[in-house]
């Protein structure tokens, strides 16, 4: 299947109200070209440098860009000027650096938290309890903008598995939403990959991030 195949084949099964974020990490411009030309407009990627050299060569072609992976303090300047959503916010610390980014460059900088789901201990995100720590002084980070949840289930066949890790971060998100109804900006749960982004749907996902299924296999 080509990119558009795949894109509009994907498109046509995600229920209204649900993002397709087009992971492109890895791949060329030219495939990010042929994914805009099928009328895809939000993509993801997942290391400063790559976003920022795509984001500077695609300027002003009206893509939504998102921030999907681990983000250093010191590599801010290369991401922050060009994401419209920085989903993978994973420390505190990093979340300090953002605040203070947004504070000096006169920006309110939207973010997810991302929530330790899976199982793997290589896996990123906060546990619940910080993030609850993070929302009940949210207003003192004045230039962040909290929109939602950002979770990654257990790499794994079992189904069973990442279904358990979808049921909590949805359950937790809608914990989130319950507590804090003043945060009206908080109603993104990004869950769902190639893999997984169609049980992601029954655990009430706003935001699926896919890229194998449209670009094909990553060569590293
Ligand atoms: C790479 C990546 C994806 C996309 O993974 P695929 O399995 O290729 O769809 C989604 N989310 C994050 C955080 C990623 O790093």
């Amino acid at each position: 299947m080509s990119i558009q195949e795949s894109i509009s084949s994907i498109v046509k099964e995600l229920p209204s109200g649900v993002k397709l974020v087009a992971v492109s990490k890895f791949h060329p411009l030219e495939a990010i070209e042929e994914a805009l030309a099928a009328g895809q407009y939000a993509f993801g990627e997942n290391r400063p440098q790559e976003f920022e050299k795509k984001a500077m060569a695609l300027q002003g072609r009206g893509i939504e860009w998102h921030f999907i992976g681990h983000l250093q303090t010191n590599k801010l300047k290369m991401v922050l000027p060009y994401a419209d959503l920085v989903q993978s916010v994973d420390s505190l610390h990093l979340l300090d650096a953002i605040n203070d980014w947004g504070k000096r460059n006169g920006r309110c900088v939207s973010v997810l938290l991302e929530l330790h789901v899976a199982t793997e201990e290589s896996k990123q995100g906060f546990y619940e309890e910080e993030i609850l720590d993070i929302m009940f002084r949210a207003s003192s980070f004045a230039n962040v903008r909290f929109c939602g949840l950002m979770g990654m289930a257990t790499n794994t066949d079992d189904e069973l598995t990442v279904r358990a890790d979808f049921e909590r971060i949805n359950a937790f998100y809608n914990y989130l939403r319950d507590l804090f109804p003043e945060y009206d900006d908080f109603r993104e749960l990004s869950i769902g990959m190639s893999g997984d982004w169609r049980i992601a749907m029954e655990y009430g996902a706003t935001i699926v991030r896919i890229g194998t299924a449209i670009f094909g296999e990553r060569e590293y």
